[in-house]
């Protein structure tokens, strides 16, 4: 039979990861599953590792840091960009049955759906593009982008509930991206700086025809501020 768990006590110990939902999270969802099988070996390091199409499953602790900085409850709703292999968007199932996650790579998606069927987790998916969130779903509380942009897309903070959290690697160049939180909340923006990473890329499949809004315009201006103060 195949194995369907984790080894136990697998998790490194991450000073700054503390949200008891996160590590339970992370203790439950079995890696091994969403990688390649010629890594199955490496599911369990503290490494990002290839899922083809040139794309990476991302390291455990960057996954642990960037759920925490969403502050989910089991009632969240929360949007994914990205769902890759579907590994982080099982974690966020782990925590709440609100989970929609947009992938451009049609391969991925139906492979992360079928990963999604089999260990019984309620993601839903959309393939496309993800710079463009999914309006038929919002508002969400929280929404994690795992693909680094060279700016925040408007759309995806225009989507957000009074509260929401957005996490986000924002940077031209793998050498240069800083993971953000930025938050929306009584009709303003806040920002904050959570680490430097490495993502790959969050590509423009679809022209940008959202983002002639110029409600959409007015945020781009208020990001641009925030993220390029230091
Ligand atoms: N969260 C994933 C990590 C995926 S790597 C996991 O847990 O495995 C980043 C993913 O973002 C890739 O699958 C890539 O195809 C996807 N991506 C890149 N640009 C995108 C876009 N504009 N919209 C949606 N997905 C995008």
């Amino acid at each position: 039979m195949k194995q369907q768990s984790p080894p136990k006590h697998w998790l490194p110990h991450w000073p700054d990861v503390t949200d008891p939902r996160v590590l339970a999270a992370l203790a439950a969802v079995p890696r091994h599953l969403f990688v390649p099988p010629q890594h199955r070996d490496e599911a369990y390091y503290d490494v990002p590792l290839p899922i083809g199409q040139g794309q990476t499953i991302s390291q455990p602790y960057i996954v642990a840091l960037m759920t925490q900085a969403l502050r989910l409850g089991p009632n969240s709703r929360v949007l994914e960009i990205g769902t890759g292999s579907g590994y982080q968007a099982a974690i966020l199932a782990q925590i709440t049955r609100h989970v929609y996650s947009v992938e451009t790579l049609p391969e991925l998606a139906r492979a992360a759906q079928e990963r999604f069927r089999a260990l019984n987790y309620p993601v839903e998916v959309k393939i496309g593009d993800g710079r463009q969130g999914w309006p038929e779903h919002a508002p969400y509380d929280a929404i994690i982008v795992t693909a680094a942009a060279a700016d925040a897309p408007p759309a995806l903070v225009a989507q957000l509930a009074d509260g929401g959290r957005l996490v986000i690697p924002v940077g031209e160049s793998i050498w240069d991206q800083v993971l953000w939180l930025i938050e929306h909340a009584g009709g303003r923006l806040t920002a904050q700086r959570l680490a430097d990473v490495r993502f790959v890329p969050l590509v423009a499949t679809e022209s940008a025809g959202l983002e002639e809004d110029p409600a959409l315009a007015d945020i781009r201006r208020e990001l641009d501020v925030l993220l390029n103060r230091w």
